[in-house]
């Protein structure tokens, strides 16, 4: 397929103070689209102008949420280059929750080259401050106008890009956690590891209640139990648990993080025992209490490396170190990663890919 490349005739002015970058919300002058037709499959792939969609009421995206999304980062070195961190894991998770969502595949390495043209024509947008980023939005929506519930025969897929400021300003600071005994996030046989909005959706009233709470974050437990540690937010779980790096497994119903795996192949270089299983809410409190759990951090693309300073659960509240410093497993983890990502440590997996 052949991939347009369409003139900005009107390009935005920049970014702007860097220090005041906030998540998310300014977009670059371009975009990639193409669009799928069945029959025809993917066509008119392009890279137009940053521009509003015109969508029919009937899409139906707006009515039954048939979407996916990824989320990725390109960094701007201390050389000047601009990288992609393991992109193309990303673009295949892309193309595991179009499967799950009965959505048609993209050609992985037509979109991760689409990707990396994208970025390149908008260098300019990777900011180059400290800790900032230029994060990178992949998306696939059902753009035919039906009502009735069955896979769309149409859809759009496009790629938009939003420069991002240092996550913690002063530093890696830790967040206070709330453990839902009610809400879930997802069960066997559901959507938990697919990146797709509805779980997005379903997720915001417990978190509206967590920030009344005064809590930064939901931790999710199992749907049938409710007592093993699932994931939170957008991030997966890791703890330091008998001096040993203790993680969910991949069963389903959490996200197969990129920065989760990532972190654990450096945990294991650190030579510390990596354990896929799902701690429980009894071993978080009786853990801290007796010394045995002695950090505990969230992992993903937006913070890289989120370390906890608190956790309640019905009332109850445990606290680790002194709420603001992270422990120094978790520091020398983000001070590991963030430096493969930003060139100043050596890649040795090649998880660094250059625009
Ligand atoms: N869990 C969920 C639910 C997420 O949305 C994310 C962010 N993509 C993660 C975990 C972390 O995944 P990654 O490290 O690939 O960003």
């Amino acid at each position: 397929m052949n991939l347009d490349i369409l003139p900005v005739d009107n390009p935005k002015p920049g970014i702007g103070d860097e220090a005041n970058l906030v998540f998310g919300k300014q977009f670059t002058d371009r975009m990639f689209v193409m669009e799928y037709d069945a029959g025809r499959g993917w066509h008119s792939a392009r890279i137009q102008p940053y521009a509003p969609f015109t969508l029919d009421p009937a899409a139906m995206v707006l009515h039954y949420a048939q979407e996916i999304f990824e989320g990725l980062k390109a960094f701007r070195r201390e050389d000047g280059s601009v990288v992609l961190f393991r992109p193309a894991d990303n673009v295949a998770r892309f193309n595991r929750s179009a499967r799950r969502m009965c959505m048609p595949e993209v050609d992985e390495e037509f979109f991760l080259d689409a990707i990396r043209q994208l970025v390149r024509l908008e260098e300019r947008w990777v900011p180059r401050s400290h800790g900032t980023s230029l994060y990178i939005r992949p998306t696939m929506i059902a753009s035919e106008p039906m009502l009735g519930v069955r896979p769309a025969d149409s859809y759009l897929c496009y790629v938009i890009l939003s420069p991002v400021g240092a996550y913690y300003k002063g530093g890696i600071a830790p967040v206070k956690i709330w453990i839902s005994d009610f809400y879930v996030r997802a069960a066997h046989g559901g959507t938990g590891e697919v990146k797709t909005g509805g779980n997005y959706a379903a997720s915001l009233y417990a978190a509206r209640e967590a920030a009344e709470r005064g809590y930064d974050q939901v931790l999710w437990l199992d749907a049938k139990h409710k007592r093993y540690v699932e994931e939170v937010g957008s991030m997966n779980m890791c703890f330091v648990f008998d001096g040993k790096l203790v993680t969910s497994p991949l069963h389903g119903t959490i996200l197969d993080g990129i920065t989760r795996r990532s972190i654990l192949t450096l945990a294991r270089e650190m030579g510390l025992e990596v354990e896929e299983r799902a701690l429980t809410v009894d071993e978080i409190f009786e853990g801290v209490e007796s010394g045995r759990l002695t950090e505990a951090f969230g992992t993903g693309t937006a913070v890289v490396v989120s370390p906890v300073g608190q956790f309640t659960y019905q009332g109850k509240t445990v606290r680790l170190g002194d709420g603001e410093t992270p422990g120094e497993i978790t520091r020398k983890l983000y001070d590991t990663l963030t430096g493969i990502q930003y060139g100043r440590l050596p890649d040795p997996h090649g998880w660094v890919v250059a625009v």
